[in-house]
């Protein structure tokens, strides 16, 4: 089919389909209309790429130039990039069609996607539940065949842990793998671009649009690309998987850890070795992360003071209230509490005690890793303690719903890739499970996942 033929179908199925599920901020047809027949000419003219014409969604805090680039916050409610992420540049380039611009934790901030100001989305699974965060709205894109694929982003997990509420595949790839240019910070320590799409081949033809050294991200990494595509059928005989034991522990849900019980036998059977290994510190993951991530959140969020861009209060009396007003009401709660914390933990009497802390915890977390990756190829361990939990479950407990991010983090904070990939069903909810691997490891992360599916 052509490429308007598949962008008609798809915004066919927004419009039928995304009244209940919300997983869109913003659908742009008609420039999606007038992507789709560039891409037709391309392929005509013989110039056509792997994803030349396909219909994707990006996570709503890519700019997009033209476009409403909201991030999920009534901050950007009426914000319209200036100018285009090297991501979805990097999409444009390949001939790629953006049907829109997906709903999303309120600046990343969350694991449920309900702290958006556009509203909750639903999980295509059951409409009763979430379906994960922060990138919330791509995962549940792709999950109803809104589009074909989607970008996301993941800080503490939020490509990871919504595909796996998803039956997604969702792939973090190593911290400077992927241009953070014109993607809103959250953590800018910690914030890595990523596909989330229905398998692993998906991916990485996603990824390889994505990858490369970008002189505008000064965190980018100048090193070569390899083609994702071409070790996908690589074999696993020999390949080491290690279970880290901390991470089946109390908590771990019986049907999530009977579910990777079964992936583990699936492994084993197409040739890989299963060890068990130990990662000491991730129980201090969560505290330290939810001390960096705020602090880093404070600073950056400093931008949004009503002056330049953004949400502005009516009628400010002076300047102090134009900022306190604007950031007062452009805010929502969880940013609110996240950019307190931060600037309490940076504040110069407790910077030692807390921020210092956690940074030499995060190196501890590292070290950790590497001591794991001189025994095994990759690690296996679940995405989320459980499946999908209800809308309204946790959102008044944020402690609790930080707790859930507790297999995720440490990658982040380690800086390593990781893919979530679907590990089966309980009551007809999603189960994921996620592989994690060294450094720039994402080729082999993906053949790992194309074997097993
Ligand atoms: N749930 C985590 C948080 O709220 C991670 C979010 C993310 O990866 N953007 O910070």
């Amino acid at each position: 089919i052509s490429s308007v033929e598949l962008t008609q179908h798809y915004l066919k199925r927004i419009e039928q389909f995304d009244g209940a599920l919300n997983s869109y901020i913003t659908v742009t047809p008609e420039l999606a209309l007038e992507q789709a027949r560039t891409a037709d000419a391309r392929i005509a003219a013989g110039d056509a790429g792997p994803l030349t014409g396909i219909a994707l969604a990006h996570k709503d805090l890519f700019c997009t130039q033209g476009v409403r680039t909201s991030c999920g916050s009534k901050m950007l409610d009426n914000f319209i990039a200036p100018y285009e992420s090297t991501v979805t540049q990097r999409f444009i380039d390949a001939g790629t069609v953006m049907l829109g611009k997906t709903n999303m934790d309120e600046f990343a901030m969350g694991s449920s996607n309900e702290s958006s100001f556009y509203g909750p989305v639903r999980n295509p699974w059951n409409s009763e539940h979430v379906p994960g965060g922060s990138s919330g709205g791509s995962a549940a894109a792709v999950a109803a065949r809104l589009c074909a694929a989607a970008t996301g982003t993941d800080t503490g997990g939020s490509i990871r842990q919504p595909a796996g509420f998803t039956a997604l595949t969702g792939l973090k790839p190593t911290y400077g793998r992927v241009s953070r240019w014109g993607m809103i910070a959250y953590a800018s320590s910690l914030d890595q671009g990523g596909p989330m799409a229905r398998n692993a081949e998906d991916c990485a033809l996603l990824l390889q649009a994505m990858a490369g050294f970008d002189p505008k991200d000064s965190t980018s990494v100048d090193a070569p690309v390899p083609d994702y595509s071409a070790s996908l059928n690589d074999s696993l005989k020999g390949l080491r998987i290690g279970l880290p034991k901390e991470y089946f522990s109390a908590g771990l849900d019986s049907a999530t850890a009977a579910a990777i019980e079964t992936a583990v036998q699936q492994f084993q059977a197409l040739g890989a070795e299963i060890k068990e290994i130990s990662l000491p510190n991730a129980e201090l993951a969560i505290p330290a992360y939810y001390v960096i991530a705020p602090a880093e959140a404070s600073s950056n969020l400093s931008r949004f003071d009503g002056v330049r861009f953004g949400y502005r209060c009516d009628n400010p009396a002076d300047l102090t209230d134009l900022y306190t007003r604007s950031r007062g009401e452009g805010f929502g709660a969880e940013v609110k509490r996240r950019i307190l914390v931060g600037t309490y933990a940076l504040s110069a009497g407790y910077y030692d005690a807390y921020y210092l802390k956690a940074q030499k915890i995060r190196r501890l977390i590292k070290n950790d890793f590497m001591a794991a990756y001189e025994q095994v190829d990759a690690i296996l361990c679940p995405t989320s303690p459980t499946p999908a939990f209800r809308i309204g479950e946790k959102i008044d407990d944020p402690v609790s719903l930080y707790l859930t991010d507790i297999y995720t983090i440490t990658a982040n904070l380690a800086g390593v890739p990781g893919i979530a990939l679907p590990a089966g069903f309980a009551n007809g909810l999603p189960i994921g499970m996620q592989l994690l691997g060294p450094y720039f490891s994402e080729a082999r992360l993906l053949n790992i996942a194309h074997q097993y599916q």
